[in-house]
């Protein structure tokens, strides 16, 4: 079976959890998880609807409408460093086209060198970068990459999510950081070979402003993604470690039966967070399992990382009851704490516990309060 090639997104919700064993093996052995999914009967709704797909697009397609203009403009603005903003006219768009995915990166490089010795502004819409990711190359393709007159390169990201007040939900945001980090890596092995390139640490970030769909962007900067991706792809490479711990006859085959398939990812660690609901195609069957095992890794890694060394449920409720764990041990303290605040407040239930104005006392707020 051809392996699935990664792509930025995949690489990225890999380094969103660089402590699950099951992806990092699933994605460097190329299986498709989605499949696999699908066989064990716990298919995801992870991905973009076609509506999100359809209104993505055509932001997209508005942001690039002038050849690029925009997107130099939005940048230069964000940069504020007393440089000249983009002339009139004066942003070059290259064509990048080429057959087959190693002729646009061969394209892309070469255009990339060509605007850098050219020394004025170029936006390259859609131009595509090699990774090598465990001896292969995955063929990865951000929105655009600006060429700034003085040699440098930043990443582009468009993403139809708003920006209200300037602000954008930081969850999404950080996703679009990790992908935008994958690019940058990709772009730092291009500009080592081109003469005054650099690659910019941080990303343009381009999001509908308000709840217009007019154009609104900030830097975001990627130096933290860029050094976890880095070091998950140096994992990646070591998959063969993972797959040595495996028993003989291991498969991921998704023509085998249902439950030969959970068998064989059972013996690959995972470490199952809510956030992979949003990042990887196998979360409802780690999260069933987690759920299953009473596994506090269900709850969330804020949660998990709180708990410190209570792992299941069962434990923590019976340390919160102080029938299990050592009393000094802050977590158990503060949990048998938690447990003799909840009883108090469950014994005082009926009587009220806010005093109320006089001229409140009796009204419905009171009532509705209690
Ligand atoms: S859903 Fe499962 S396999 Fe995917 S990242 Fe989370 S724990 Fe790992």
């Amino acid at each position: 079976m051809p392996p699935l090639p990664l792509d930025a997104r995949a690489l990225a919700a890999l380094a969103a959890n660089p402590g699950c064993h099951r992806r990092a093996l699933l994605d460097g052995a190329g299986i498709d998880k989605a499949a696999l999914a699908r066989a064990l009967g716990t298919p995801s709704s992870f991905g973009q609807s076609q509506f999100a797909f359809m209104r993505g697009h055509s932001f997209e397609s508005r942001v690039k409408a002038d050849g690029g203009a925009e997107l130099a403009r939005l940048l230069h603005e964000r940069l504020a460093d007393g440089s000249e903003p983009p002339a009139p006219g004066a942003v070059t768009a290259p064509d990048l086209t080429a057959a087959g995915p190693e002729g646009r990166t061969a394209r892309t490089a070469l255009a990339l060198r060509e605007a850098t010795t050219a020394g004025g502004w170029a936006v390259l819409d859609h131009p595509m970068l090699a990774l090598p990711v465990a001896g292969t190359p995955a063929y990865l393709e951000p929105d655009a990459i600006v060429v700034h007159p003085g040699g440098e390169w930043t990443v582009v990201e468009i993403k139809s999510f708003p920006m209200i007040d300037g602000a954008a939900d930081s969850a999404k945001v950080g996703a679009a950081a990790r992908q935008a980090a994958v690019y940058a890596l990709a772009l730092e092995a291009v500009a080592a070979h081109t003469e005054g390139a650099t690659v910019r640490s941080q990303a343009l970030l381009v999001c509908p402003k308000d709840f217009s769909n007019l154009p609104t962007a900030a830097l975001v900067d990627l130096r933290k993604q860029c050094a976890t991706t880095r070091r998950q792809l140096t994992r990646l490479t070591e998959v063969e470690d993972i797959a040595a711990t495996l028993p003989d006859g291991t498969s991921f085959d998704v023509c085998r039966p249902a439950g030969e398939l959970t068998e064989a990812l059972d013996a690959v660690p995972a470490a199952y967070a809510p956030e992979c609901l949003a990042a990887c195609e196998l979360a409802f069957h780690c999260r069933a399992k987690a759920r299953a095992g009473d596994s506090v890794q269900a709850l969330g890694r804020g949660v998990r990382g709180e708990l410190g060394g209570l792992t299941t449920v069962g434990s923590v409720l019976a340390a919160a009851r102080g029938e299990h764990g050592d009393a000094a041990d802050p977590t158990v303290a503060a949990l048998r704490r938690a447990a003799a605040l909840r009883a108090e407040a469950l014994a005082g239930a009926g009587r009220p516990i806010v005093q109320f104005p006089a001229p409140l006392r009796g009204s419905r707020e009171e009532a509705a309060c209690r």
